[in-house]
């Protein structure tokens, strides 16, 4: 079974992410959480917070492995020799986005194929952006994210 590379920000991880995982873990021989370490992007949590919340979530998978990264996805995935990467896509608003995404890094990398799987469905309309508003304004958001991830979150976006 090959291994797949699941890249994202991850800021913070959701039950989509974690469903996405789950999903992966089951049909990958590894899957490989890689969290974009960007300093262009403006995240509220730090890239080792993002990694050390994913990993308290993924531990029950023998086979999942969280690790942060910057650069290109495909030099991460070519140079650890992994050949898949998987994607989640929502709603046909992250298509178009997704399917150029693609096939940008297939340009960049033939050898690299992306796979897309979908979220159980109620968890298809969630983002970690949206939850943030949600949060930052008062809201509950105690079915879309673990519980420590929300009192984190809410202790940032709160004070
Ligand atoms: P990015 O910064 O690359 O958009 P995200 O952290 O938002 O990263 O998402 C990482 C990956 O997880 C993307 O492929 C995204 O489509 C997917 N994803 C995000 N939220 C969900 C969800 N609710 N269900 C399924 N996939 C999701």
């Amino acid at each position: 079974m090959s291994d797949a590379l699941y890249p994202g920000s991850f800021d913070p991880v959701t039950l989509g992410h974690l469903d996405l995982i789950a999903r992966g873990a089951a049909l990958f021989g590894r899957v490989v959480v890689a969290v974009a370490d960007n300093p262009r992007k403006k995240a509220v949590f730090t890239a080792k917070e993002r990694v050390a919340m994913l990993r308290r979530h993924t531990r029950r998978h023998r086979n999942v492995k969280v690790v942060s990264f910057s650069g290109l996805v495909v030099d991460y995935a070519t140079s650890h020799g992994i050949s898949v990467l998987l994607r989640g896509v929502r709603t046909t608003s992250d298509f178009e986005f997704e399917y150029q995404m693609a096939l940008t890094n297939r340009s960049l990398a033939p050898g690299v194929e992306t796979v897309f799987m979908m979220p159980s469905a109620e968890y298809a309309f969630l983002s970690s952006t949206l939850i943030k508003d949600v949060v930052g304004n008062g809201g509950d958001a105690s079915r879309w994210v673990p519980k420590d991830v929300e009192r984190a979150l809410a202790k940032r976006l709160r004070r």
